[in-house]
């Protein structure tokens, strides 16, 4: 089967590899129908995932169909159009019985699949804690509706849920990119008060403005002044950085009001300065990133009942021969990407 490879720092490739066999009694093969490109892709692309492994299956966000169980899978059968989780845990170490599904103490606990074991972006995938790691996708929600449940969207679903948002909110979310968007569908279903949306790429802005016109849209220049004018206390009551820029992360610290919660779901390529100096006083709560993918169920049952749609995210679809040519555009951001969908 063709499987596109993490070979070196920079380089990744469409190789031919062996299909992946069941290992444990709890794994499951799952014939991948559709894949997606993450910018975390990227990150491992650029070296600035340690943990990557070289030779590993690129891509963490898939949808597809089992072929495949071993014997204590009991949440899915053969034949199951299911998601498939960013996020593998086993649900019975100390983190998972908690919810904290990111920090499960399996060796293969967290963000695994496609990381430090094969992933997606294939044809078949192996998923091990299929009973955890897999969700059947209801028969009225197409593989487009359900591709970003296990990542990007369980990502949005947890940082709007550990936010602390209230109905007289004003929450500002940075990035406007995929993730943020998906935030922002999570954060809207709150229904706090005011929404304020910061992205710095107009296409990006424009986009936001027209499927979601009850949202505040503002550039990186206006940021704290429009946050200022629309909340009732000197700042937002909630942030949620999703941009992972060391300017937008202190924008979130700046434009919150004192005693907010400031919610850090980026990926940074580098350190940035928190400057408690600063900062003193303003007694701020940051909650930081690692979603905890347990939601996915919700998350599908969200999107049964039509509370969340994000198909419009999808913007270019691409065969998996084709797949180099996808990851050009979406690295490169041409031809307004927004996200790639890879059709098998
Ligand atoms: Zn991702
Ligand atoms: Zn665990």
């Amino acid at each position: 089967m063709l499987a596109y490879t993490y070979k070196d720092r920079g380089v990744f490739e469409l190789t031919e590899k062996p299909k992946p066999e069941l290992i444990d009694t709890k794994d499951a093969i799952v014939r991948v129908t559709m894949s997606s490109i993450c910018t975390s892709d990227l990150h491992i692309k650029h070296g600035s995932v340690p943990k990557a492994v070289k030779g590993i299956t690129v891509g963490h966000e898939m949808v597809g169909v089992v072929e495949e169980t071993g014997v204590d899978v009991k949440n899915v059968k053969a034949g199951d159009r299911v998601t498939v989780n960013v996020e593998t845990f086993c649900g019975e170490c100390f983190f998972c019985k908690n919810g904290f599904v990111n920090n499960c103490k399996d060796k293969n606990g967290g963000w695994a699949l496609g990381c430090r074991i094969d992933g997606g972006q294939t044809e078949y995938v192996r998923v091990p804690y299929a009973n955890q790691g897999l969700n059947k996708i209801p028969d009225s929600v197409s593989d487009e509706q359900a591709l970003f449940v296990g990542d990007i969207l369980a990502t949005g679903f947890w940082a709007a849920k550990i936010s602390e948002i209230k109905k007289d909110d004003t929450v500002l979310i940075i990035g406007a990119g995929p993730a943020g968007i998906c935030t922002l569908l999570c954060v809207m279903l709150k229904n706090p008060e005011k929404i304020i949306v910061c992205e710095q790429d107009e296409t990006r802005r424009d986009f936001v403005k027209k499927h979601y016109p009850n949202v505040i849209v503002v550039s990186p220049e206006n940021c704290i002044e429009t946050v200022n004018l629309e909340s009732k206390n000197g700042g937002a009551d909630v942030v949620i950085e999703v941009a992972g820029s060391e300017k937008s992360f202190q924008t979130a610290w700046q434009a919150a009001r004192a005693n907010a919660v400031v919610t850090i779901v980026a990926l940074y390529d580098k350190p940035v300065v928190l400057p408690l100096p600063d900062m003193y006083g303003k007694n701020l709560i940051f909650k930081t990133g690692g979603v905890d993918g347990c939601d996915c169920q919700e998350i599908l049952s969200l999107i049964e009942q039509g509370k969340i749609d994000t198909t419009p995210l999808i913007t270019h679809k691409f065969p998996l021969k084709d797949i180099e040519h996808a990851y050009e555009i979406f690295e490169n951001k041409l031809e307004n990407v927004i996200k790639i969908a890879i059709v098998n």
